[in-house]
């Protein structure tokens, strides 16, 4: 029953869902937020104004509907608030785990100024985790499917929103992947205590259910010839991330105890998972000082992982203030709560040590003009030199574009940064150079988000259904 009350948001604070203790958060990996109770969604999202031009559906990169399934989840209506949330998001219940929701919907609620924003991204996770455990899935009985089929390279969040929006419309996607389980950097890159593997598994379940097929373990170059795939189907769609580790440029990078990030995330979640190979090495922080080095998600993660690895002091420089950030503030706060120590303004410019990593030297940094993309660049303080003793640093700069040695023989033409050229507002929306190829996510925009690789995933499964006149 919806309680009705107009006013809710005066009497019911923004709350979210209890996390778990700090001893489990500091030693397990699982999530650390406990699922939120019906009656707790149903209050929270009865806090929702209902805003006829809702901020928060503009701000969100999908789009969601938001405040119509907030209203349906206040009325107890799972089931329809799970079909609604599905016309504009394939993965919800990932992107309630893991969006940064205080940059991007909750930030823009109006309640969240001066009341607190409604807990939005909670309660998309909560609908659709509700909904499977109440059996839910999606209806393909109306669709019929065309004779076409397009192949998928990724299956991260930009292969799985084209493929979902595909076999909705009947064209059949079969996803080429070279790792063992599907989710590109949501299985291989952010730890469980964001997201769970499980989740994963659960959709590609549900996915396959649908009538989506996923080739495991097969790396295109490599398994299987790209001239193969290009021959045998209607389209293509590039969705292959960016996996170049960007360098500091400063002497000693190549220490032993000097690791780049993902290498260090990846070889933590397949000790985790059963995916390591046998010889793959296990990177332990385990008694370690350890030195992180950036400021982002992904920095954000290695000083987490390390801490549940029972390293012995985990210490985050980055080179500008707490403000200026680019992680999630959440994610920075958990962090914190768990005993990572921030220094901001340290800017490295030396990894030393003697045979084996030592210590990381750093200078302090005082903001100075904007850059070009409107970001306050760290200047130098002279004199400012310090060493912070480290037996361990994980390099987390964050990435730059990886591209395939055959895109040129296809004629896929990349920019001056080494990205896909495939823009959303050509004739067929992330078409590429190769009128054939499609491509979307991190590789066309660049290091991103999970919900914008979804968006244009989605939106390129438009563009070729439009190619394909289907
Ligand atoms: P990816 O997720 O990288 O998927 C690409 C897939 O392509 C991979 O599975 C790869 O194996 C496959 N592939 C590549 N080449 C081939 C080939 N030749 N043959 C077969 N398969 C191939 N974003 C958030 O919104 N919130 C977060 O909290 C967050 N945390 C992050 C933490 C870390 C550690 C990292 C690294 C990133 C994080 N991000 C986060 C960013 C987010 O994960 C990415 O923006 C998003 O995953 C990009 O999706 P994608 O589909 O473009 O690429
Ligand atoms: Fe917010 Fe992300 Fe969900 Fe959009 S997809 S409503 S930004 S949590």
């Amino acid at each position: 029953q919806r309680l009705n009350n107009d006013f809710q948001f005066l009497d019911v604070g923004r709350r979210e869902p209890a996390k778990k203790d700090l001893t489990t958060r500091r030693t397990e990996f699982g999530e650390i937020y406990e699922p939120m109770g019906q009656r707790q969604a149903a209050e929270q999202s009865h806090r929702c104004l209902e805003c006829g031009n809702p901020y928060c559906e503009w701000k969100c990169p999908v789009h969601n509907y938001i405040p119509n399934w907030l209203k349906l989840v206040s009325e107890g209506n799972i089931l329809e608030a799970v079909e609604l949330s599905h016309q504009t998001n394939s993965l919800p219940e990932v992107c309630g785990r893991v969006c940064p929701q205080d940059r991007l919907c909750e930030g823009a609620c109006t309640l969240n100024d001066e009341f607190g924003a409604v807990t939005i991204g909670n309660t998309e996770k909560y609908i659709t985790d509700t909904a499977f455990a109440m059996g839910w899935k999606p209806d393909m009985s109306h669709v019929t499917m065309t004779d076409k089929k397009v192949a998928i390279i990724g299956a991260g969040p930009a292969g799985l929103g084209a493929a979902d929006v595909l076999i909705r419309n009947g064209v059949k996607p079969v996803v080429f992947d070279r790792n063992p389980e599907i989710g590109g950097l949501l299985t291989f890159g952010i730890p469980e205590f964001k997201l769970e593997k499980t989740v994963m598994t659960r959709r590609r379940e549900v996915f396959t259910d649908m009538g989506i097929e996923f080739r495991l373990n097969t790396e295109v170059g490599t398994d299987i010839a790209f001239e193969d795939i290009i021959n045998e189907y209607d389209a293509v769609f590039l969705g292959m991330g960016t996996y170049t580790y960007m360098k500091g440029g400063f002497p000693g990078e190549d220490l032993p105890g000097v690791y780049d990030a993902l290498p260090f995330l990846i070889s933590n979640v397949n000790n985790n998972n059963g995916w390591a190979k046998a010889d793959d090495d296990f990177i332990s922080m385990e008694g370690k000082r350890v030195v992180v080095l950036g400021g982002g998600d992904t920095a954000m993660d290695c000083n987490r992982t390390s801490i549940r690895q029972q390293a012995a002091s985990v210490t985050c420089a980055y080179r500008r203030d707490e403000e200026n950030m680019p992680g999630s503030r959440k994610e920075v706060a958990n962090a914190r709560e768990e005993g990572v120590q921030f220094l901001f303004n340290r800017q490295p410019v030396e990894i030393v040590g003697d045979g084996k990593v030592e210590g990381v030297k750093v200078v302090s940094t005082e903001l100075g003009e904007p850059d070009e993309n409107g970001r306050r660049r760290p200047q130098i303080i002279e004199g400012s030199e310090e060493i912070l003793p480290a037996d361990a640093v994980l390099v987390a700069f964050g990435f730059k574009p990886s591209p395939a040695p055959w895109f040129e023989q296809y004629g896929i033409k990349l920019n001056d940064w080494q990205g896909v050229v495939a823009a959303e507002q050509q004739q067929y929306r992330f078409q590429t150079s190769n009128e054939k190829v499609f491509a979307g996510g991190d590789m066309v925009r660049g290091s991103d988000l999970v919900v914008t690789a979804i968006y244009e995933g989605r939106q390129a499964a438009e563009g070729i259904m439009d190619y394909l006149d289907v």
